[in-house]
């Protein structure tokens, strides 16, 4: 058993007590324990499996304003998602920064994107492709919603010829481009678990927070709390429980005695693709785009691969979350729409990831037309004073707002003030983060500390600020060295991240605290090889180990329905 889940739970069943119970360690979670740990209140934080492991490790990476929630009316959520970004782009620039984001667009007044402005559509639900005139006005209202936040420029409209001069690998058929700016969320779990940082920072013994702890029962007004490693449970005592379990709300308000029908999660996949002529294709950018059936899809180099999604299909939660088949077949059947002379088949295929989308319940909408809006529910727990108040929906976008708004029901109900609001307090790697060239070789130098300065420069991309801790963990181990199967990363970083960031299984470092599964490096021997590196400082013996390099590769294919097969046949 590791270190980190004894301690961490053992903290919980020591003092079974505390103003709050947050369920729920994907990123409303966390960020809701961030923001009332800020506030000096007494804050337990608890998830069943990893810290973001559920739909918050399943996003297109994208912190966007949700152009296309225009068509819905969305107006509030448009303005609120916008202001996020730019806020998340001062406060976060470690891992949030400006994306170019491309439209093609194939006609003049119908057109490949119809998503923005059905709010424009007299009559007929029918879904009818937009084109050129009706993209330009959304993206006037999208630029307007930025205005006086002055962190990205503004949009821009190209015709045919420049369009292929700038992306050349276009379907010749292009008509327009019209090109504006999000943001990328190049680490959305290395993110959340700087967000988790500050919190347990900023609330010392009174933010307490445990991985693979499930809330499973209420019991006398307390929730009962289970180590889901070992099975010891403990009954927690909190005047406060936050509901944030994402797509498993409702599941979760079962278990406590109170089933809920709040939840209408769809599913969404992505593939990553190892394929460097697509990569070049994207020319740096987002391609963003419709498809026939009203659905959009990106294209997105990331990491040095492609990021291709996403679909959104009903999904029962006692469903298995995988990208099947069908899903992979609409991914490159799409690419060759859109960029018709890149040859792209499986065999590119390093890594598939699902998950589900905590959307509010929405009868017969389609899922692409569902409120991305979040509300918070409040009812008793039942055999005591306490209140849960459940969260419905919540993007990656809005995070910050969102906990926010859920960490102020709360203080009403504590009777407490806000003494600070977290709007412009810098998250983890963020704080100090050198935004200029000369800032950044000054940073570079002054904690180089006999490093190598491109290697500093990796760690600074990779952790923000927080690389200054690596850094000191990387001297400090004299038998550090680059992975042979996975070069980019060292023995001693790895080393680092397991005993200092909640690492219980192999996969939380593989998956969570590390791209190395996302780009593909996950192979056979570099799981065995983490492992091994990683065993001391977890306490693992060699049958340990190897059961984690099991554990660990079975993760990270978790989402490929054929891989189990195929590496069967292939032992
Ligand atoms: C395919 C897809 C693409 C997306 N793309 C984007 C995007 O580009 N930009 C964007 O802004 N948003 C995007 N989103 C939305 C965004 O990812 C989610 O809305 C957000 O991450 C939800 O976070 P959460 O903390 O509410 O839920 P989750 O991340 O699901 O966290 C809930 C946690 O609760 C835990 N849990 C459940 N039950 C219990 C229990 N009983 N006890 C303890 N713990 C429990 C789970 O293990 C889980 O970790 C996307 C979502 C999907 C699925």
């Amino acid at each position: 058993m590791a270190a980190g889940t004894t301690r961490a739970f053992s903290a919980l069943k020591d003092r079974p007590y505390a103003d709050v119970l947050v369920i729920g360690g994907g990123i409303n979670g966390l960020a809701t324990f961030r923001d009332l740990a800020m506030q000096g209140v007494d804050v337990a934080l608890v998830d069943q499996s990893d810290f973001v492991s559920g739909a918050s490790a399943a996003s297109s990476h994208m912190i966007h304003g949700g152009i296309r929630y225009l068509e819905n009316g969305e107006f509030r959520l448009v303005h609120e998602a916008v202001t996020e970004r730019n806020a998340l782009l001062r406060i976060a620039p470690h891992y949030v920064r400006p994306l170019q984001t491309t439209i093609p667009i194939f006609s003049t007044f119908s057109g490949v994107l119809s998503a923005p402005l059905r709010f424009l559509r007299h009559g007929g639900g029918k879904h009818r492709e937009r084109g050129a005139a009706l993209i330009k006005i959304g993206l006037v209202i999208y630029d307007s919603f930025s205005r006086g936040g002055g962190r990205v420029p503004r949009h821009t409209f190209r015709g045919r010829k420049r369009s292929l001069t700038e992306l050349p690998a276009l379907n010749p058929d292009v008509k327009y481009t019209a090109t504006y700016w999000d943001a990328s969320l190049h680490d959305p779990e290395r993110l959340a678990i700087d967000v988790l940082r500050d919190g347990r920072a900023a609330g010392g013994d009174r933010a307490r927070a445990a991985n693979y702890t499930a809330a499973v029962g209420a019991q006398d007004g307390r929730v009962v709390l289970r180590d889901t490693v070992t099975g010891e449970e403990v009954p927690f005592a909190a005047s406060v429980v936050v509901n944030a379990s994402g797509p498993w709300t409702d599941l979760t308000n079962s278990a406590l005695g109170d089933p809920t029908r709040y939840m209408g999660g769809t599913k969404g996949s992505h593939i990553v693709l190892d394929n460097p002529e697509l990569f070049a294709a994207t020319g740096g950018r987002e391609l963003f785009f419709e498809n026939a059936d009203g659905r959009i899809v990106l294209i997105y180099p990331l990491k040095g691969r492609v990021l291709v999604g996403t679909t959104d299909l009903e999904h029962d939660m006692g469903d298995p979350i995988v990208c099947t088949e069908a899903e992979v077949d609409y991914f490159i059947d799409l690419i060759g729409q859109v960029l018709p002379r890149i040859s792209v088949d499986r065999s590119q295929i390093v890594y598939r990831f699902s998950g589900v989308r905590p959307l509010p319940g929405h009868g017969d909408l389609a899922p692409g037309f569902v409120s991305r809006d979040y509300r918070v529910e409040s009812a008793p727990l039942e055999g005591g004073d306490a209140t849960v108040l459940s969260l419905v929906g919540g993007k990656w976008t809005t995070f910050r707002a969102s906990a926010e708004h859920l960490a102020d029901r709360v203080l009403d109900l504590l009777a407490r003030p806000r003494h600070r609001s977290t709007k412009n307090v810098p998250i983890g790697g963020g704080n100090g983060y050198p935004t200029t060239e000369r800032a950044r070789q000054q940073w570079i130098s002054r904690h180089a500390d006999g490093l190598p300065h491109a290697r500093v420069a990796t760690l600074l991309d990779r952790y923000g600020t927080v690389a200054a801790a690596v850094i000191e963990a990387i001297v400090d181990d004299a038998d550090d060295a680059a992975l042979t199967h996975a070069p980019a990363y060292s023995t001693a970083e790895l080393r680092h991240l397991a005993a200092g960031e909640d690492v219980v299984h192999l996969d939380d470092l593989l998956l969570r605290r590390t791209s190395i599964g996302f780009v593909g490096e996950a192979t056979d021997a570099a799981v065995r090889e983490i492992a091994e590196a990683v065993a001391p400082v977890l306490g693992w013996d060699a049958r340990r180990v190897a059961a984690e390099a099991r554990r660990g590769l079975e993760q990270v294919h978790a989402a490929d329905p054929t891989w189990a097969e195929a590496s069967a046949s292939s032992r």
